[in-house]
């Protein structure tokens, strides 16, 4: 997954992230402008998930989102006040399916993931070894990022802290597999949880609204890169950067 982003804060329809900014999600799907580690555009599937209440709802596909002809009437006319949306560059070797497109959906979270398990899925046997098998077997597409998600998932519904669960994931991964990428992005529909680890990324808060996106999404004075190596955590009023 190369670019993503999450939005709390007051509803908003999701073309307000997909397509009505200069450098929305659409638009960096094919004029990316930091693409790190490989990759020229993001054609290779999309999704945007949402919550409705408490319920999570999502729309993916393998194709390239600016060839979907459904999705601007939706996008237009679905508001609301969470929302995580992801366009996909398929790591070579990795399939182009709907369900390789983030984002992953796990209990009451959304999950994305920009970047690569490297020498997956070896160099995950280490943490995968903690998840019972019915949760490899039932992973939504044979992909690192369907794994990253699966684990961060399954530690997640056991009631683990979200913090603790991506600091354990990134470190065993960065472990094993020392050069893999490792941009998390994940939302509760509360609050937001990110990663920066070799991707980039940069956050706006705008006092009652937060929008975390791989890029800033307009020349928006008040968006601020986040330094590699970070974790985030936002809400729709407060946003804290701890290392990672
Ligand atoms: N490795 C992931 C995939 O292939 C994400 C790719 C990316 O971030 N470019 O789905």
């Amino acid at each position: 997954m190369c670019r993503h982003l999450a939005y709390l804060g007051p509803p908003v329809p999701l073309a307000a992230v997909l397509f009505d900014p200069p450098h929305a999600l659409a638009h960096q799907a094919w004029a990316p402008r930091d693409m790190r580690g490989g990759g020229t555009i993001n054609a290779d599937g999309f999704g945007v998930g949402w919550f409705a209440g408490d319920q999570p709802i999502r729309y993916r596909s393998a194709m390239p989102i600016w060839s979907d002809a459904a999705l601007p009437g939706l996008a237009a006319t679905t508001a609301s006040g969470a929302i995580l949306a992801a366009v996909r560059s398929a790591t070579v070797g990795m399939p182009v399916v709907e369900t390789a497109a983030a984002p992953f959906l796990d209990g009451s979270w959304l999950l994305s993931h920009n970047g690569v398990v490297r020498g997956f899925p070896a160099s995950f046997a280490g943490l995968a070894a903690e998840l019972p098998v019915e949760e490899l077997l039932t992973l939504e597409a044979p992909t690192d990022s369907a794994a990253v998600a699966r684990y961060i998932g399954h530690w997640l519904r056991a009631g683990k802290p979200a913090e603790e669960v991506i600091a354990t994931l990134v470190a065993g991964v960065r472990g094993t597999a020392p050069d893999s990428r490792l941009n998390l992005l994940l939302t509760d529909g509360d609050r937001i949880v990110a990663t920066t680890a070799g991707h980039s990324l940069a956050v706006r808060a705008t006092g009652d609204a937060v929008l975390v996106a791989s890029e800033p999404l307009d020349d928006d004075p008040a968006w601020t890169p986040v330094p590699d190596n970070r974790l985030l955590i936002a809400t729709p009023t407060d946003v804290t950067l701890g290392e990672l």
